[in-house]
């Protein structure tokens, strides 16, 4: 999960929002062997399915050289959303780890379930949770310098010196009185 979280980083320096991947190959010798990793890049690469776990995962498939990859598992730094749970189901996964609860758009638990949908016809094991802390916080910095930046631009486009009277009373003040 620490490497997923290094990748988290490196989707935020690319201007992204931070979440990271990494997926696991359980290599019959017993030594798990990282086979990719993955950022979010939907901006960058204006494509709205680029999410972490699906630029790992594809990733994952070329190295194994399969679509499916049952002996192998995925860290990622937020609750999968129900087009990546949905990806990883396909790919018959044998274990997911997740980081922070996503409350918006979670497939894991928040919103929906689908890993513990049983007319589905693949399980795969999750385990949610891992290092949520440093998960979450890494998001809400994000969207807290978003917020922070997209009021230093409105105050910058808001004229410099309005009259103190109409400033206070807000813009209905500046309305001429009603019939
Ligand atoms: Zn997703």
């Amino acid at each position: 999960m620490a490497e997923a979280l290094r990748q988290a980083a490196q989707a935020e320096a690319a201007g992204e929002v931070p979440v990271g991947a990494v997926l696991v190959w359980h290599r019959p010798d017993g030594v798990d062997e990282v086979i990719a990793r993955g950022r979010n890049r939907p901006i960058g690469d204006r494509d709205p399915t680029a999410h972490a776990e699906l630029v790992a995962l594809r990733e994952a498939a070329r190295q194994r050289d399969n679509y499916r990859l049952p002996d192998c598992s995925l860290y990622v730094t937020l609750e999968p959303c129900a087009m990546c749970a949905m990806a990883l189901l396909h790919a018959r996964l044998r274990r997911v780890v997740w980081g922070a609860t996503d409350p918006k758009t979670g497939a894991a638990g928040s919103v929906l379930d689908l890993f513990a949908e049983a007319r589905l016809n693949h399980q795969t094991a999750v385990t949610g949770g891992v290092l949520a802390e440093p998960c979450g916080q890494i998001l809400r910095d994000f969207f807290g310098r978003r917020r922070a930046e997209a009021r230093a631009a409105r105050q910058a486009g808001a004229p410099s010196n309005p009259p103190p009277a109409a400033a206070a009373a807000g813009p209905e003040a500046s309305l001429p009185p009603s019939p």
